[in-house]
């Protein structure tokens, strides 16, 4: 039986950080599927489609076994949909686990054929999450290496003062 796994985020944008997982992940299963799990009422900085498009360009080379996809509705339902038993998340910080040890186990109480895998950060990737990132670039920091060019230039389009 194939072992696909669904990594869930806003991706808003994808950082290197998350590549990092990705590419960790991809060598524990045999497809991974990429969702933007996107909540209509929220906003965001960039939209459902272009953050799809920025993930397409960086990391999907191969869509037999790296996919991205998008949905609002619930996780696991998802995830039995695709097929799909593993939810794979990465952690960051303690201050992190409090909330992942939650969602793991409602996720679980709602369907328990899926089992949430946790990777931990890749240790220079510790500081790296797209709001941090958002908000240094929107002052006109320099967040070169912490996300692909693509999306650094992406960046510099929302606020045109990003500095390189
Ligand atoms: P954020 O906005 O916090 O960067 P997302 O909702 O897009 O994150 O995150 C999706 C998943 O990727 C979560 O499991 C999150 O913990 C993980 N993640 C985000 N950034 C990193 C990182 N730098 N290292 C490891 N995991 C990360």
């Amino acid at each position: 039986m194939k072992k696909i796994a669904v990594y869930p985020g806003s991706f808003d944008p994808i950082t290197n950080g998350h590549i990092d997982i990705i590419t960790r992940g991809l060598r524990m299963f045999d497809e991974l599927i990429i969702l933007i799990a996107y909540n209509p009422n929220k906003s965001s900085l960039f939209t459902v489609e272009e953050r799809m498009d920025m993930i397409r360009q960086v990391v999907i080379k191969d869509e037999k076994i790296l996919r991205v996809d998008c949905s609002s509705g619930l996780l696991v339902d998802y995830v039995q949909n695709k097929g799909a038993n593993v939810i794979l998340r990465g952690l960051r910080a303690v201050s992190e686990f409090e909330y992942e040890f939650q969602m793991a186990l409602i996720n679980r109480r709602l369907n328990r054929d899926i089992e949430t895998v946790f990777l931990m950060t890749g240790f220079q990737w510790f500081y790296t999450s797209s709001n941090l990132i958002k908000e240094a670039a929107s002052l006109g920091g320099s967040v070169t290496g912490l996300v692909p060019d693509i999306v650094f230039e992406r960046l510099r389009g929302k606020f045109n003062k990003v500095t390189k």
